[in-house]
């Protein structure tokens, strides 16, 4: 089951480009070309970046050490074979956890390096609390540049993003400090092992890991703390993945402790949305297209592989506003009920559009509006659909989303009430499950032959490219 990567049409702007290294990543842990005397993990479970998924690594530890992600409950993380643990102050939604402070504590007292990137904000992040047990903290202050390196930094060039400068005591080294002598890195000795505290504007952010700014001071600055705990480089690292589960219907929930609450809710938005989109297709998912929906701690959206599905918990600013998450649930699960034949052209835009149904049948005003506005943008190129082909290969994406939503509306305008549970109906009637292929002539096909009537010279009318001696399937 060849499935390809999708999100929704929001998301897509912003993960498409990325959501494949992401899946990626999670299956291929990174190693160093020589044994490397440093292994790294970077927290994704607290709060999930791009950047924090591999971008940091590559910016400073990259050939010297090996490193991986922690998408599972901090406190539950094997740190036996790492000896350095990056960690960011996260998000207000999801507290560290009292168990997974004294994790992090136990794993430095015993020998490990924390590096913790933060800054404080009104109300303050919920690594604060972390800090705040290393004795060290963040405050609201804002840091004036320039930056200056302190004791083993002296001299050194410090490119700084902003940011805002620490609270720490005497337990602290001060690495650097700002215009006015006051300390935006640090680092202390605890137990056998060490914490590096760090302004966020001091590290790289970008999700294409194109700013790796003072990689020249901050790779040495960890490598040499972190090499203090010795690791066995012949075991390879690997992600720890979201550890707890639940059965959905052809779905596979997957999250962390701190993910769970949220996970509740998109349990919740799937069960209210599963009813309906067996109603507006007619039919069951399609048998063996179960799939783990992996719940993400972001707000930023969702992507799926062949392997797994990804939600951001808080997408849309869940729960409060709740049109956003029932579109991207249905979307996703939507793909479950159109395999194992990926829809030619509008194989995006029909899942969503099954959102916007479902969203529709429950009551949201957002759902017309969302399909209108896309419609009036496919005008704007196209005034009367006529006349731009959506299958060509410089079709603009507006084009093929609006005239695909146009299409799916008139269908059921026309043939309707259940067009579309017609058209689904007639999908797994007609196609064999061992099919290869199935394109933009079949899909006009199987549309003709669930509403009777050869839809192949409207569809030409529209500006489609197609043709009935292109498909096997006869319409009779
Ligand atoms: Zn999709």
């Amino acid at each position: 089951m060849s499935h390809h990567r999708h999100h929704p049409y929001i998301a897509c702007a912003v993960l498409s480009s990325l959501a494949l290294v992401l899946a990626v990543g999670m299956i291929s842990p990174s190693v160093a070309a020589a044994p490397p005397t440093v292994h790294a993990v970077a927290d994704v479970s607290q709060e999930f970046t791009f950047y924090m998924d591999g971008r940091f690594y590559r910016q400073y530890l990259e050939g010297v050490g090996a490193g991986t992600q922690n998408w599972g409950t901090l406190s539950k993380l094997d740190l036996d074979n790492v000896n350095l643990v990056v960690l960011t102050d996260g998000n207000p939604r999801i507290p560290y956890s009292p168990a997974s402070i004294a994790h992090v504590k136990q794993f430095v007292e015993a020998g490990g390096t924390v590096l913790l990137m933060g800054d404080g904000r009104d109300p303050m992040p919920p690594g604060q609390v972390l800090a705040r047990e290393l004795s060290g903290g963040f405050t609201t202050t804002q840091a004036k540049k320039p930056i200056a390196g302190v004791g083993e930094l002296t001299g050194v060039d410090i490119t700084f993003r902003g940011g805002n400068v620490l609270d720490v005591g005497a337990l602290w080294t001060v690495l650097a400090t700002d215009h006015d002598d006051r300390p935006v890195l640090a680092a202390r000795s605890l137990g056998k092992g060490q914490v590096v505290l760090g302004s966020r504007g001091l590290f790289g952010q970008k999700p294409d890991a194109s700013d790796p700014i003072n990689a020249d001071w901050v790779t040495p600055m960890l490598v040499s703390r972190a090499e203090a705990k010795q690791i066995d480089p012949s075991k390879r690292m690997r992600p720890t993945r979201a550890e707890l589960k639940k059965e959905i219907g052809p779905l596979t929930l997957q999250f962390q402790e701190g993910t769970a609450p949220f996970a509740d809710a998109v349990y919740e938005v799937y069960e209210e949305v599963r009813p309906h989109l067996v109603e507006i297709t007619g039919v069951e998912p399609s048998p063996g297209m179960i799939k783990t929906m992996l719940i993400l701690p972001t707000g930023g959206g969702g992507f799926s592989s062949g392997v797994l599905i990804a939600i951001g918990a808080w997408w849309g600013n869940y729960p409060e506003q709740r049109y956003p998450m029932v579109e991207l649930i249905a979307h996703e699960a939507g793909h479950s009920w159109v395999l194992p034949h990926a829809e030619p052209l509008w194989n995006e835009p029909i899942a969503t559009w099954l959102g916007i149904e479902t969203g529709r049948r429950m009551g949201f005003k957002k759902a017309d509006e969302t399909i209108a506005l896309q419609i009036a943008k496919a005008k704007r190129r196209d005034p009367d659909l006529t006349k731009m082909n959506p299958m060509a290969k410089d079709a603009h994406r507006d084009v093929i989303w609006g005239k695909s939503y146009f299409v799916f509306e008139e269908l059921e305008r026309m043939h309707g009430p259940g067009a579309m549970a017609k058209y689904f109906q007639t999908k797994r009637r007609v196609l064999s499950s061992d099919r290869e292929g199935y394109s933009i002539d079949d899909a006009v096909a199987v549309w003709s032959i669930a509403v009777g009537e050869n839809l192949f010279p409207w569809f030409q009318s529209l500006a489609f490219d197609v043709d009935p001696s292109k498909t096997d399937l006869v319409i009779d």
